[in-house]
């Protein structure tokens, strides 16, 4: 039997991410160390660090909307100007539609040694389904490893990290992942940012208020109207986690 993955945290109201609605099914998983299942969900909890990452979605709908117009830009450069500006450093998940629709910005990225990046599937279908109304991948292997050829050659080096989209991974598709050689990526404080898009200031509380030693905290770097409020939000998140303490480091360093 298949065993669904989703990842919560505890607390005042059940926020579930990226891509994300609300009312849905969620498994709180509230492990103090490595998660079993096979996702790292936060590291460490001895060392007063956590690891911003940021997603670039991309779905077809989402091309098609930059293609005829209706979005501008799926690339908030805000975000990424606050983190060097600040010299903090991230975890980037791109997909790869998302890599080559912007081959330039993919290679600064790479580039930049501020910034290491993982993968986030080719065009951000569901591995399990439902997933907050994403559509079913078809081959499984191929959105990862179809991804990690675009990131390949854009960034120079294959990616060691593979979050799925949505959150939505069952067992098998985090076996699947492994096989493949990468290490499947979650988080423990969420940032909200796919769904409140109206205002920073709860963005900034919760995120803060969510975070511990080593957590992973979930973004996106998207932008356009399914994550306005990220650019707005960072610096009083970076500023807020300074204030308490924490050190920024990259998944690989957690
Ligand atoms: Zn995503």
């Amino acid at each position: 039997m298949r065993r669904i993955f989703f990842i919560s945290f505890i607390g005042i109201s059940l926020f579930v991410s990226g891509c994300a609605q609300q009312n849905l099914p969620v498994v709180v998983n509230n492990n103090d160390t490595w998660s079993p299942s096979g996702i790292l969900e936060h590291g460490s909890r001895e060392a007063k660090v956590v690891a911003l990452t940021f997603d670039a979605d991309m779905t077809p709908k989402m091309k098609n909307d930059l293609k005829t117009g209706v979005v501008q830009s799926w690339y908030e450069k805000g975000v990424i100007d606050i983190l060097e500006k600040n010299q903090v450093p991230a975890t980037l998940f791109l997909t790869g539609m998302w890599a080559e629709i912007y081959p330039d910005v993919t290679r600064e990225l790479g580039a930049n040694p501020l910034f290491e990046i993982g993968n986030h599937s080719y065009d951000h279908g569901a591995f399990h389904m439902p997933c907050y109304g994403l559509g079913e991948v078809k081959d499984r292997s191929d959105e990862v490893m179809k991804t990690q050829g675009v990131l390949k050659e854009l960034v120079g080096y294959a990616p060691k990290y593979f979050r799925f989209p949505g959150g939505c991974g069952a067992s098998d598709d985090v076996a699947l992942v492994s096989q493949l050689g990468l290490q499947v990526v979650g988080w423990d404080d969420i940032s909200g940012d796919a769904y409140i898009r109206d205002r920073a200031e709860p963005i900034v509380t919760q995120t803060i208020k969510n975070a511990q030693n080593g957590s992973i905290i979930v973004f996106h770097m998207h932008g356009g109207h399914t994550a306005p409020q990220t650019v707005h939000a960072l610096q009083a998140v970076i500023d807020g986690l300074r204030k308490e303490g924490f050190g920024f480091v990259k998944v690989s360093e957690l």
